[in-house]
């Protein structure tokens, strides 16, 4: 069978590029990407905070998520720009409908990410690197924002190989370049690598994607359980999964995972879900509905599915809210087996929202700053594909 063919597409520093093609349609002589400037919140609310910054901000030592008063002491020139969350869901449309015509096998993987799988396409794309340079360089003609587009056999390498050298490049990272081009990075590096994790491979001795894809598997047993064969995997440059979305019904959002390695390990069934969680609450928010029922979704190594559900007192689409009742709906529902799939589904959505304390957070009413602040959070997430900003109430939660 012929090697996969995945394109990974990213663009490049997404919410200050986007602010920069507005600024500069709209008549301003500045292009902000070349100047210290960043995209941030209100600074007005308590929530102001670096979304986005240029690269010459970024060599004055500012970073995401820090306050706008942080980020002026250290470059009291900097240039700050409102948001324009319309703006950029109108160019994230653009640019994934761009895509759409290469292959119907894509992935959006978040606002400014795409994966697309052009396995099999080669009698109508003879050179996959010459396409890949041909993406990029009408997005930047078309669109006036760039991208780097990472060419692999499979998503993680491709994901990988898009993070190398930006901006507007094409790399790649094909299977027998893993060696080369992957194992001397350092071991945060690694896609799907959280902080912890790198943490305890950093104790253990393990600095480099290298010396993990080297590591004993023994060892890592002892410290990642089920977690480890998927690591040395990763380290090596494998991955199975498939570009492919799960097809959420009409009235409900959900999203099922097929886990690379089975799973009985509750807690870390718990993380999954709650990136799951995370995601169709945000679906959930972004067509501004609410729901009423949560599901939890399992088949176990045996292929047999089942599901649990819940009827809420009260509609909510708080990802803090939704991930408490998972976790109680996990409580109360899981056999404690092997765990090939899992996902969670949202159902008895509706477009109003019934304005009750929550039973959850009883003493926690909910306000429209919340919302605001939701929303940036989204945003962020989004834009960065993962949990960056997770408040703090899951925070522990998803520790604990
Ligand atoms: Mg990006």
């Amino acid at each position: 069978m012929d090697k996969r063919i995945i394109f990974h597409i990213d663009v490049n520093n997404a919410f200050l590029s986007w602010s920069a093609v507005k600024l500069l349609k709209d008549g301003y002589k500045i292009d902000i990407r070349t100047i210290p400037s960043i995209i941030g919140g209100d600074e007005s609310k308590r929530h102001g905070i670096v979304l986005a910054k240029s690269p010459i901000a970024k060599k004055y030592g500012i970073k995401t998520a820090e306050t706008l008063y942080a980020a002026r002491k250290k470059c009291p020139n900097l240039k700050i720009y409102n948001p324009d969350y319309k703006w950029y869901y109108e160019q994230s449309l653009l640019f994934h409908n761009y895509l759409k015509q290469y292959s119907p096998n894509i992935l959006k993987y978040s606002v400014d990410e795409a994966f697309i799988d052009l396995t099999g396409t080669k009698y109508i794309y003879d050179d996959y690197i010459k396409l890949a340079y041909k993406i990029k360089d009408d997005i930047k003609n078309l669109f006036g924002f760039t991208v780097n587009v990472g060419v692999a056999n499979n998503m993680l390498c491709a994901k990988m190989a898009s993070d190398f050298l930006k901006p507007d490049r094409v790399h790649t990272l094909f299977e027998d370049e893993v060696k080369t081009k992957m194992w001397p990075l350092p071991i945060e590096d690694l896609f799907m690598v959280g902080k912890s994790s790198s943490k305890v491979l950093r104790d253990l001795g393990i600095n480099t994607i290298g010396e993990l894809a080297n590591a004993d598997l023994g060892v890592l047993n002892k410290h990642f359980k089920n977690r480890a064969q998927f690591l040395l995997d990763s380290a090596n440059g494998i991955d199975y999964s498939k570009v492919e979305k799960s097809i959420s019904k009409t009235e409900s959002i959900s999203t099922t995972e097929t886990l690379i390695k089975d799973i009985s390990d509750k807690e870390e069934l718990k993380d999954i879900l709650f990136r799951q969680t995370d995601d169709v609450a945000r679906q959930l928010r972004k067509k501004e509905k609410y729901c009423s029922v949560v599901a939890i979704i399992y088949k176990n190594n045996n292929f047999e599915s089942y599901s649990k559900q819940i009827k809420l007192e009260n509609v909510t689409n708080s990802t803090s809210e939704i991930y408490d009742v998972v976790l109680h709906l996990l409580d109360i529902s899981f056999r404690g087996e092997a765990i090939r799939l899992i996902g969670v589904r949202l159902a008895d959505l509706s477009a109003n929202r019934v304005e009750q304390v929550s039973i959850f957070d009883s003493d926690e009413k909910k306000d429209s700053s919340n919302d605001e602040f939701q929303k940036i959070v989204d945003s962020l997430n989004d834009k960065f594909g993962g949990n960056v900003v997770v408040p703090a109430v899951m925070k522990k939660k998803n520790n604990s």
